[in-house]
């Protein structure tokens, strides 16, 4: 998609601190870290939100979970746990519409809603 921020980091015009990327998924460094691990998983395939996944797409979807699990045990975070967090929509404050997973660890997380 054009104008799309992860479309770009996808396709290399932005740069990213990758950590992991096949085929179809790609995982990057947060660039405003909100704790001591924080990465962003993305399907390489622009969806812009939850709310525009077809029935064609659950299966990627789901995919993205044995990604977060994969990714936590090789940050180091899995045992003492973390959380995974997908924003849609103004209300959840999503910034950038492409769907993504927040990953976050490292640290004791605060409460998620103020
Ligand atoms: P959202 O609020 O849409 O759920 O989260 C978007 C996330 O993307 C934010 O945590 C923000 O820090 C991150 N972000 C925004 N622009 C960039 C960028 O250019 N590079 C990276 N690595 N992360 C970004
Ligand atoms: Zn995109």
């Amino acid at each position: 998609m054009d104008n799309c921020l992860f479309c770009k980091i996808v396709e290399g015009s932005i740069p990213s601190k990758k950590v992991y990327e096949d085929d179809k998924f790609l995982v990057f460094h947060d660039i405003q870290p909100a704790a001591p691990v924080h990465v962003l998983i993305i399907p390489k395939k622009h969806i812009a939100s939850m709310n525009e996944v077809g029935s064609e797409d659950f299966a990627l979807i789901g995919e993205m979970h044995r990604i977060a699990q994969n990714v936590a045990r090789e940050l180091g975070i899995a045992e003492n746990g973390y959380r995974l967090i997908n924003n849609c929509g103004p209300d959840s404050g999503q910034a950038v519409a492409h769907i993504h997973y927040h990953l976050l660890g490292g640290a004791k997380l605060g409460a998620l809603v103020q």
